[in-house]
């Protein structure tokens, strides 16, 4: 089926901008719309793994307070007062919170309560005289592990996180007078090492994360492109593009399915009277005008018809076809049509017979309800009947097995 230039022209633009586009930036943030898709998908599911994993850390980093015990003696009340007052206490509320804000927003607060969690450890170490302090650096180090990987923070808070928190762990080394250099050049060594692992590991996971999605969300792309154009050309196979009315085709398809039901079904036929000689003295393009003119008259004065179907089946031939109770008011509706047609008064300068406007002959088959027939029965009497109208001198409706009405 051939798709006209224009269309064909916007369907390759439309696929072209959806492939150049890149779907994220160099730090794995995904483009508005595309985030929005995502969190759609698996906001829900990152909701239930966040929550999970905080509670999985919370026991584990109380559990921890058995190691602050051992190694900062000094400082167990305090140690213990961090833990529940300023990171268990609020990290439940932090988990009743990202309920309430939006995906943007809770990873922003996941990687306060890490830095939060992971200050208060500092603040032990840092304030303890223990000589045992020193090893409680190894908890820091997991600290970073469960933020980067368990929680899977995104990219650029996994980045702010690694970095703003092994500064503080570095200089934190640095200040503690008490370590010999080789204590405190070892725990730089593991505290830079625990910090590439981790920022490297955190972008290997979001990169396959970002790009995994990518690949499903252009391959659903690609499908619903290649729905709407399946659509769109089948629209366009059912379409005529003179006029937009139904086509044959559409007609034929529609009409053959009113058969599987009882409801009655009734078809009127329409032709304009004398349209070569209208081609003919006025040309082709004013022809093709008059033919959008007719169409548009005869859309409108269906109005209420809700049932019925207009098409352009041929070059000057239309028809109407009618289901259910309209079919009753078939003919007062061919009598309504054909004097719309009349009412637009276009001039028709070429006609030999007297009448110098454009007129329609209309032919009306209306089978009686419970006969058998079939599509092309009632095509062919509706035919016979607006070819009886054009012998009684046309701008007439004839009602099949009724005789002639004259308009
Ligand atoms: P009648 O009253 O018996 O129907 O006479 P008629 O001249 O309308 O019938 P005829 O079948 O002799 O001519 C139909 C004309 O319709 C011939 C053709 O040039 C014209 N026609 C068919 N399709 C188109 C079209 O798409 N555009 C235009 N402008 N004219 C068309
Ligand atoms: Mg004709
Ligand atoms: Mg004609």
């Amino acid at each position: 089926m051939p798709v006209d230039p224009p269309l064909r022209g916007a369907l390759r633009a439309r696929r072209r901008s959806r492939e150049t586009r890149p779907g994220y930036d160099r730090l794995l943030r995904f483009d508005p719309m595309v985030q929005r898709n995502y969190d759609a998908v698996f906001g829900p599911a990152r909701l239930r793994d966040l929550t999970r994993s905080i509670i999985v850390g919370l026991i584990l980093y109380n559990g921890f307070f058995f190691t602050s015990f051992l190694l900062t003696p000094d400082l167990a009340y305090v140690s213990f007062i961090l833990r529940i007052i300023v990171v268990t206490l609020p990290s439940q509320g932090l988990i009743l919170l990202l309920r309430r804000v939006s995906p943007g927003t809770r990873e922003w607060l996941i990687l306060a309560g890490m830095v939060n969690a992971h200050f208060a450890m500092v603040l032990t170490v840092w304030i303890s005289d223990s000589p045992l302090a020193g090893y409680a650096f190894a908890e820091l180090n997991l600290i970073l592990v469960f933020g980067a990987f368990t929680l899977g923070l995104r990219l650029l808070q996994s980045i702010l996180f690694l970095t703003s928190c092994t500064a503080v762990t570095l200089l934190l080394i640095g200040r503690i007078d008490t370590f010999p250099d080789s204590l405190r050049a070892a725990l730089w060594l593991q505290s830079v090492t625990a910090y590439v692992f981790c920022l490297y590991g955190s972008l290997q996971i979001e990169r396959r994360r970002c790009t995994n999605f990518m690949e499903a969300f252009r391959a659903s792309e690609r499908a619903s492109t290649a729905e709407e154009t399946s659509q769109e050309l089948q629209e366009l196979s059912r379409t005529d593009p003179l006029t937009g009315l139904a086509n044959r085709r559409a007609l034929e398809l529609e009409v053959a399915t009113w058969f599987d039901d009882p409801a009655p079904i009734a078809l009127a036929m329409i032709d304009i009277d004398h349209f070569k000689l209208y081609n003919d003295s006025l040309g082709h393009p004013e022809g093709d005008d008059c033919l959008r003119r007719v169409s548009a008259a005869l859309r409108d004065a269906l109005g209420d018809f809700d049932t019925s179907l207009p098409a352009r089946i041929g070059g000057e031939e239309f028809a109407i076809a009618l289901k259910g109770s309209a079919t009753q008011d078939a003919d007062a509706l061919a009598e309504r049509v054909r004097h719309a047609i009349e009412t637009l008064a276009l001039p028709h300068p070429g006609r030999l017979d007297g009448l110098k406007i454009v007129t329609i002959s209309v032919g009306v088959a209306r089978p009686s309800p419970g006969t058998k027939t079939s599509l092309s029965d009632v095509l062919r009497r509706a035919d016979a009947a607006l070819y009886a109208a054009k012998r009684r001198g046309r701008n007439t409706v004839c009602i099949e097995s009724r005789g002639i009405r004259a308009a």
